[in-house]
């Protein structure tokens, strides 16, 4: 690739922790991006251009509404590639967890007139638009974050960490909370990045990397029942980070 690659980021519904961590919080990333040019970005103080071309359209937070769809569907038609960045965007995350209750009942609950209010069922990026990998995490991790630039700098396609965070945490010989401690821990379905934090601090993961790829979410589950946790509990902890179409809908049955 001869000319600067060009980026643009689009927030749709989330924390903008995601687009923080890009900007503000890993100054060797923000150097990585001086071989690129940011050409849309709301956060930045120019904004840009959001129609494009872009060499990567990094896609932050869930879908919510329908103008979100509409102009994502817009900005693949004028990417490259597309990668959402953070868990709202990659399974839905926080925002999906109003997937769980029948649509307008979480709105009732804050808005007096919910007239105004024009959410629907939360979406992950994917359940849209084709997308070309993740950087998966809460916020998003820095190391898949890196790979992506790089692998843009060099014109190759970028490849994401896909396995558990036990294995993870096995590299970094932690203790297992689950096995020593009877702690229950999400490390067994939720996808590696982060480097075991929680586990590494004695405490359980609690998923917010999200869902792996083919997650026996369906054992693991099982395995909570066994160490005394109610259905709904489970459910609680399989609908925190991964909306009910992915990889731990065996996990979401009360
Ligand atoms: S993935 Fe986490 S940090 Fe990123 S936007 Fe969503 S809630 Fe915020
Ligand atoms: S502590 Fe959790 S992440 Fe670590 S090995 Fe045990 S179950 Fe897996
Ligand atoms: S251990 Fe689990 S909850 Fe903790 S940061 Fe990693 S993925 Fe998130």
């Amino acid at each position: 690739m001869n000319e600067q690659p060009k980026i643009g980021v689009f927030k749709y519904s989330c924390c903008a922790g995601c687009e923080f961590q890009l900007i503000y919080f890993q100054k060797h990333v923000i150097d990585m991006f001086e071989k690129t040019q940011i050409t849309y970005c709301r956060m930045l103080q120019s904004g840009g251009h959001p129609e494009g071309p872009f060499d990567v359209a990094l896609i932050e937070g869930a879908i919510t509404e329908q103008w979100q769809a509409d102009q994502l569907n817009r900005v693949r038609a004028v990417s490259r590639y597309l990668i959402p960045i953070g868990s709202c965007a990659v399974c839905g995350g926080v925002p999906a967890i109003k997937n769980t209750t029948e649509e307008q009942e979480i709105e009732k609950r804050v808005y007096t007139d919910t007239s105004l209010v024009h959410s629907m069922k939360t979406g992950a990026i994917n359940d849209y638009v084709k997308i070309d990998g993740a950087v998966k995490g809460c916020p998003m991790g820095v190391r898949d974050l890196s790979e992506l630039v790089i692998s843009l700098l060099l014109d190759k396609r970028p490849e994401f960490v896909n396995c558990s965070v036990c294995v993870e945490c096995k590299l970094a010989a932690n203790i297992c909370v689950l096995v020593a401690y009877n702690e229950p821990c999400m490390g067994p379905v939720t996808n590696a990045g982060c480097g075991a934090l929680c586990p590494g601090h004695h405490r359980a993961c609690y998923g917010c990397w999200g869902p792996m790829e083919d997650a026996n979410a369906w054992a693991l589950a099982g395995q909570f029942r066994l160490m005394g946790l109610t259905n709904d509990d489970i459910h609680r902890k399989f609908t925190e980070f991964g909306q009910p179409t992915t990889q731990w809908k065996a996990g979401q049955i009360k």
